[in-house]
């Protein structure tokens, strides 16, 4: 599934007529794309997949070619961010090549990933050459029994290669991605907050959603982002907030007051106890093809099909009406979940 079949020409937009962007009925914006490429992965995180699994078979995920034409389609639209995630795309073979069919779509300005960093240490410098802009990695905890205990794998040292990969390799400010579940203790926390300042790694911790495999997901699990943020002060160093420069961005942005620190930022996207829905500007597509106009929502709109036999103005139409139907946040207009279907690694984190 590596290489180039075809390309596809956005036909539905002739060059003297401006395509209106991708608004639902809250004015929202929709600049953002987050492309599933798989539902693999080689850890099992306790907050998003079951121990078993039973993965998609490789026939039902979208080619590299059916996803370089969603983002051909789209970026005329507006779409200009996209992020990679799954699963864990770096189990999707010949990854990087992806990478660089989706840098030189004409309009994408960003091409960002979300990794576990277990088999980064193999791909940096490949995915650094391929243009990748932005990298974030999922780290809970460097205490090397606790990362067993929350992935069920033993393999945090090959995490830590792989930041060190990154660095080398010459990716800045990357992002550590961190769900504290409550098995990680306080303590556990502030030695991943200093780990990240010794490193100089952006840490962003995000609430736990109801997303996780199991199903297990309750309220009282969710360490909130007050708490987090007053951990952090009390026990770090203290931090200040800092005036987002993009108000669709999710996280509450920190910053250290150390002058030796204070270039850092530290983020804290309290998805649960305070929703950032109202500047959404995110859609979703699933590793076989499913579009989502919200993590929360179970509602799908199937693309495959359009993207392996449809026009372009059948791909532009199913996401306009997806979009249309987006609720107000959390998948209703009273920000009044139910605990979505799907875990995460079906979704795309
Ligand atoms: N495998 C890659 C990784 O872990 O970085 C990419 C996919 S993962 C699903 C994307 C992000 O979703 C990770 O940062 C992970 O921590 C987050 N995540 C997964 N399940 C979650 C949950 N139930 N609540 C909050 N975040 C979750
Ligand atoms: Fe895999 Fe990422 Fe899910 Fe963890 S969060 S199980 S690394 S897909």
């Amino acid at each position: 599934m590596g290489g180039r079949e075809s390309s596809h020409v956005n036909a539905s937009h002739p060059s003297n007529q401006t395509p209106l962007p991708i608004v639902d009925s809250f004015q929202r914006l929709h600049s953002n794309l987050r492309i599933s490429v798989t539902d693999r992965c080689n850890i099992r995180c306790q907050y998003c997949m079951p121990e078993l699994v039973k993965f998609l078979p490789q026939r039902d995920l979208l080619s590299f070619e059916q996803i370089e034409r969603l983002v051909t389609v789209l970026a005329p639209l507006g779409v200009d961010k996209i992020r990679l995630t799954g699963g864990e795309p770096l189990v999707r073979s010949q990854f990087p090549v992806l990478v660089e069919m989706l840098k030189s779509v004409p309009g994408i300005t960003e091409v960002a990933m979300t990794t576990n960093a277990v088999l980064l240490a193999d791909h940096a410098e490949r995915l650094k050459q391929a243009g990748l802009d932005r990298l974030n990695i999922s780290l809970d905890t460097i205490d090397p029994a606790l990362f067993k205990a929350v992935t069920r794998r033993d393999v945090l040292p090959k995490v830590f290669a792989g930041i060190e990969a990154a660095q080398q390799a010459g990716f800045e400010r990357i992002k550590i991605n961190a769900v504290p579940l409550p098995l990680v203790s306080d303590d556990a926390i502030v030695d991943l907050a200093k780990f990240c300042l010794e490193q100089r790694l952006e840490l962003r911790f995000i609430e736990f959603m109801p997303l996780d495999g199991s199903q297990a997901w309750q309220a009282q699990d969710v360490r909130s982002g007050d708490h987090l943020r007053r951990l952090i002060n009390d026990r770090v160093g203290e931090i200040t907030p800092v005036v987002a420069g993009d108000a669709s961005q999710p996280a509450a942005d920190f910053q250290y007051v150390d002058s030796a620190f204070n270039s850092l930022r530290i983020g804290f996207i309290d998805s649960v106890t305070q929703p950032f829905c109202s500047s959404c500007n995110r859609m979703r597509i699933t590793a076989e093809g499913k579009f989502r106009n919200c993590l929360f929502s179970d509602a799908e709109w199937d693309l495959k099909e359009a993207l392996r036999h449809g026009s372009d103005h059948e791909i532009e139409a199913i996401v306009r009406e997806a979009i249309a139907a987006k609720k107000r946040g959390h998948g209703s207009d009273d920000f009044s979940f139910v605990r979505p279907t799907k875990a995460m690694y079906q979704i795309g984190g």
